[in-house]
């Protein structure tokens, strides 16, 4: 039997190659021999943008439209919307009963708030996150999750909360485990963390034109000056894309004729441009012939799907600790 994958995405603002790179391809290859339940997480989104509904409601439809250009196929996946499904909030609320404060102190992205206080995510439900993501993973009895090295913490709440639920109550979800893969991580177009909330982003739907354009302005190693003298592949920005996207021997080729100074900068960014328009350009096409109607259908059947499913978990749990016997 296939084993059960649970993850979502929070819709809070354009799709970009960030979430390409480190998310989407992933998901794509696991939904070939894994039961998958991806969502819209728009609950998850407030935390970050509850003053701007309008960021959320408008992403929903690309983060869709960005899966299914990529390859996610609804055959294998099922889509559909967290803030449809109240279940998750009423299980949510119960976890929060039985989580200490230390648990949520664990979460790595609580951690980063702490030391790099953000206004925006100094809330409850942010410190909460890792509660409502256990909730997401518990009530479609989740066995699996897609993560990253850094948010296997998240995990690890998420196995603790429900393993206490099932010790109080006499419940039997499954503990969610992670399913570490390598996140393949594309800095922004200025070197920083890519996000469109800073602007430094390359779209899943650029042109050409416009993606070249972007290439083109790439950091490239600031010491090298001029194209007869060697460059240090591992201090230019040209070079971490060609790590994401360049197959190996063309990434060693880069570093070798950068190092001995027979490749120029111009040069590098075409190949580079080369490489990714060939995987890419498809995937805008695909993306830009998905009508928004086409999108609310995919939402509307995976959630109609996923709510059933849904609604038994919850009575199932309601059978354990329901009041008015
Ligand atoms: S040749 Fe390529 S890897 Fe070397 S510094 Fe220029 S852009 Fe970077």
């Amino acid at each position: 039997m296939k084993k059960v994958i649970v993850s979502g995405m929070r819709p809070t603002g354009a799709i970009h190659l960030g979430h390409y790179v480190g998310v989407i391809k992933n998901w794509v290859e696991l939904q070939h021999d894994h039961d998958c339940y991806f969502f819209l997480a728009d609950w998850h989104a407030l935390t970050s943008n509850f003053d701007e509904l309008d960021v959320i409601r408008k992403s929903r439809y690309d983060y869709v439209r960005g899966w299914i250009a990529s390859g996610m196929d609804t055959k294998n996946a099922h889509i559909y919307n967290q803030s449809s499904c109240p279940e998750i909030l009423y299980l949510s609320q119960i976890f929060l009963c039985l989580t200490p404060p230390g648990w949520a102190d664990r979460s790595p992205s609580w951690k980063d708030q702490v030391q790099n206080p953000k206004k925006k995510l100094d809330n409850l439900g942010f410190y909460t996150y890792p509660v409502l993501q256990a909730a997401d993973i518990a009530i479609l009895k989740g066995q699996l999750v897609p993560v990253g090295e850094d948010q296997v913490a998240h995990v690890e709440i998420a196995r603790e909360i429900v393993r206490k639920f099932n010790r109080l109550y006499g419940t039997k979800l499954p503990e969610p485990q992670s399913l570490l893969h390598s996140v393949s991580k594309l800095p922004g177009t200025d070197g920083v963390k890519m996000s469109s909330s800073i602007g430094n982003v390359i779209l899943l739907n650029e042109t050409e034109k416009s993606l070249q354009k972007k290439l083109n302005k790439l950091k490239t190693d600031d010491k090298r000056d001029g194209i007869e003298k060697p460059g240090n592949p591992d201090n230019c920005l040209v070079y971490e894309y060609h790590k994401v996207f360049s197959s190996k021997s063309e990434i060693e080729e880069v570093c070798q004729a950068c190092k001995a100074a027979q490749l120029g900068c111009g040069e590098c960014k075409k190949r580079l441009g080369d490489v990714m328009k060939k995987e890419l350009m498809p995937i805008a096409e695909r993306f830009n012939s998905i009508s928004d109607q086409e999108c609310q259908d995919i939402i509307d059947e995976g959630t109609r799907i996923v709510s059933e499913k849904v609604r038994v978990t919850w009575q199932e749990i309601m059978e354990k600790i329901r009041f008015n016997r």
